[in-house]
């Protein structure tokens, strides 16, 4: 990992940083995935730039591309691995949109046939 922007008060930079414990799925130079503490559906990962931005346009190309590379290569293996049938893939992004954790976040919730394949919102709250 290069000299990456973190911010003191952010859960997430925390996680990156190690500093609180996450269930951590996979991890590149860019970007970190875990598991979400709060989970929709069993299976629930958060996929996160190192770096500590808000927005997903806030993101350098090369942040944004580790982080949309890693969500490619894990939704199939998340899939899988929980077998699930499908999955959401969405990103709050901005408080206006919901986001609660102001460090930009790829959620990936397993969806199942059971669940009845209506849309859901990422929000926690
Ligand atoms: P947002 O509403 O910002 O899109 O979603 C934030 C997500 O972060 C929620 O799904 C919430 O459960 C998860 N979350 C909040 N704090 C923590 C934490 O300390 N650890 C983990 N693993 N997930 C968290």
């Amino acid at each position: 990992m290069g000299d990456v922007r973190m911010s003191d008060d952010c859960i997430f930079c925390s996680i990156v940083a190690g500093d609180i414990p996450a269930r951590v799925v996979a991890e590149t130079d860019d970007a970190l995935a875990f598991l979400d503490a709060n989970p929709m559906a069993r299976g629930h990962t958060l996929v996160v730039p190192k770096g500590h931005h808000q927005r997903v346009a806030d993101l350098s190309r090369e942040e944004s591309r580790a982080v949309f590379d890693l969500v490619h290569d894990l939704a199939p293996a998340i899939e899988d691995a929980v077998n699930a049938d499908a999955h959401t893939i969405g990103v709050n992004d901005g408080p206006d949109a919901g986001q609660e954790v102001p460090h930009a976040h790829v959620h990936i919730i397993p969806r199942f046939e059971r669940d009845g394949g209506g849309p859901i919102h990422v929000a926690a709250g």
